[in-house]
């Protein structure tokens, strides 16, 4: 039976979920979002809400038998937390509380109606937090450049580094100049961490990912900072070009990064359905 009524639209993409581990699961919304189940011996916690669209909390309701839920999110971008209101309370980093409610289109009113705590609770989480979900302890690091609430986590039992969309198999969009400097720092802390992860999870462009590409991404970022940035085009990128406007591509092995230059101002990014 299921347990919440759902407004179904027009544009809903389907989902797709399966085991990494017996306690892992990656939940697959449309063709390149992944959130992330993990489940403890009492807890389990929820990384990311993805759009909250369809039948989300039916999945989870599913998957985490019967299990106390906690729900956090890897940053406060909306294809992250627009399922927040589904669930009671979410944790996050405090600067994601601004922007974890700003939706990127307009959004259906029937839909956003029917979620049942659209003033869900935001508890804030930062570097160092642990959430420990009984024989499995999850660690926090804010890892700031992509977002500046953006939260890394690393799971001890599963030996997995969450990455959330600082980077991934894709690339790591970041922004500004600056962001690049921040990005490597992150990185290099990572890196330190290695010891305690065998794979990467990040949230788009499939996962797990393996732990050579945060070597490419440093050596990336290295290089934009120390004024030799590898450049490559966007040719191919249709999609990239437009949406980074002024913006540059470096890549390094498989990591590409993207960022504006010193000195070019962002343009105005458009969504895709805003077109
Ligand atoms: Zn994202």
């Amino acid at each position: 039976m299921e347990k919440y009524k759902i407004v179904t639209l027009p544009d809903d993409e389907p989902y797709r979920y399966w085991k990494l581990f017996d306690d892992t699961y990656v939940i697959h919304y449309g063709e390149a979002l992944d959130i992330f189940l993990l489940l403890g011996e009492q807890k389990a916690l929820l990384i990311d809400t993805a759009y909250g669209r369809g039948e989300l909390p039916n999945l989870v309701e599913q998957l985490r038998e019967g299990k106390e839920l906690l729900v956090v999110n890897t940053h406060g971008h909306y294809d992250h937390t627009g399922g927040n209101p589904w669930f009671p309370r979410v944790h996050m980093h405090p600067n994601a509380m601004a922007t974890a409610d700003r939706a990127f289109g307009r959004i259906d009113p029937t839909w956003l109606a029917n979620m049942p705590y659209p003033d869900y609770e935001k508890i804030p989480v930062d570097d160092g937090y642990v959430f420990d979900l009984g024989g499995r302890e999850v660690e926090v690091l804010w890892t700031p450049a992509h977002c500046n609430s953006s939260l890394s986590f690393i799971d001890h039992k599963r030996r997995l580094l969450f990455s959330g969309d600082e980077f991934d198999a894709g690339q790591a969009n970041l922004g500004a100049f600056e962001s690049v400097g921040a990005f490597l720092k992150n990185c290099q802390r990572l890196k330190s961490r290695e010891a305690d992860f065998d794979f990467i999870m990040p949230n788009h462009n499939g996962c797990p990912i393996a732990n050579v590409y945060l070597d490419d991404f440093i050596t990336a970022a290295l290089h934009v900072v120390d004024g030799c940035p590898d450049l490559v085009s966007f040719d191919g990128l249709p999609g990239y070009k437009q949406s980074h406007g002024g913006g540059v591509r470096v890549q390094v092995g498989n990591s590409c990064i993207n960022y504006r230059p010193q000195g070019v101002e962002p343009k105005p990014f458009k969504m895709p359905e805003e077109k």
